[in-house]
């Protein structure tokens, strides 16, 4: 039974949410006060959300069990788009056979990529460990060389950054060999083309991207790390300085419009789903975030409602939160006043 202040649910007008998660509904895997009873209220209002973070790593069948647990909520794999889940849209159009996948943990990337349906998954350590003079900083360990796999005979045909790439100078270096190689064919070179003398008729050899563009991101330490967006940096300042060109790359993650075109999708299923008798295409959505630039800026040019919650990266008042280049439509203390504000403002109490 519904406690007594709450009406029986009297939506008439099709609304739902995204919420990030971090600085949002949870610091690490503590729970932001109040974003339990947050989710706990939309479930009972079968009030329709997904969560869209820029975090990856891992599949989405791990990363919600893991967000159910600490949520104390029924989170669902169809309600959730991490920085890498787009890339499914990749893997449906078959484009591409082997393709390089770094960043993340040992091989828990190659095996979201399979997931998601590419064909053949390269990783680092696979060239690695075929040749180790590769990079020869990097001794593999037993763990590590457990979860190679034999090279394809098939060229790599893209190159994609699933997360933060855990050995930088491995990562860049096998990176730059094959946007130089021959056709993605590992091992050899097409362009010798230096600053001094660019080869102005060499294209990249593959497409290259990107999950996510942060630059920064935070954790206990108290300064702000280097995120994805700084390897891009980096892998970007390599080409220039080895070639004297320019490397062209298409990063996904908020706030790119693919990936707030693909979570629409992902929402509006839900939507159906859960509110057959409301017409999705004509719902309002409230996007709560702790950061103008991913968040707020994704949303707002998305035409979804902005709600800034001043709980993880925005430290700043209620005016300076609604101003600026990137202004939110409402600034809130957290995602608790963020789903009140929202409910009341659509009559359900
Ligand atoms: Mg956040």
């Amino acid at each position: 039974l519904l406690p007594s202040r709450y009406k029986s649910t009297s939506q008439h007008r099709p609304f739902a949410f995204a919420f990030d998660i971090d600085g949002v509904l949870l610091k690490s895997s503590q729970p932001i006060p109040g974003a339990i009873d947050a989710l706990t209220m939309l479930k009972k209002h079968d009030i329709p959300f997904i969560l869209l973070t820029n975090g990856g790593g891992i599949t989405e069948a791990e990363r919600v069990a893991r967000l159910s647990e600490y949520l104390k909520t029924d989170i669902h794999a169809s309600q959730f788009v991490q920085s890498h889940t787009p890339f499914k849209l990749h893997a449906a159009q078959q484009k591409f056979k082997n393709v390089l996948v770094c960043g993340g943990v040992n091989d828990a990337c190659r095996h979201v990529a399979l997931e998601y349906g590419f064909p053949h998954v390269t990783i680092p350590f696979d060239i690695l460990a075929q040749d180790e003079t590769v990079w020869p900083y990097h001794k593999l360990t037993r763990e590590e060389r457990a979860c190679t796999r034999p090279l394809s005979s098939d060229p790599i045909d893209a190159i994609y950054v699933y997360h933060d790439p855990r050995d930088w100078g491995l990562d860049s270096q096998i990176a730059l060999d094959i946007l130089l190689s021959e056709g993605g064919r590992i091992g050899s070179r097409a362009n010798h083309a230096s600053p001094e003398k660019p080869n102005p008729t060499f294209k990249q050899a593959v497409p290259l991207f990107f999950s996510n563009p942060d630059l920064l991101w935070s954790n206990l330490y108290p300064n702000p790390r280097l995120g994805q967006g700084a390897f891009q940096i980096l892998l970007q300042g390599l080409y220039k300085a080895v070639t004297g060109m320019t490397l062209h790359s298409t990063i996904i993650g908020k706030p790119s419009k693919f990936t707030y075109d693909y979570a629409t999708k992902v929402l509006k299923a839900h939507q159906e789903r859960l509110k057959p008798h409301l017409p999705a295409e004509q719902t309002t959505v409230y996007m709560v975030g702790d950061n103008k630039l991913s968040d707020i800026a994704g949303a707002n040019a998305h035409k979804w409602t902005s709600i800034l919650v001043q709980s993880g990266v925005f430290r700043g008042t209620v005016e300076e939160g609604k101003s600026g280049d990137i202004p939110a439509d409402y600034v809130v203390k957290d995602v608790n006043d963020a789903v009140k504000l929202v409910l009341s403002k659509e009559g359900i109490f």
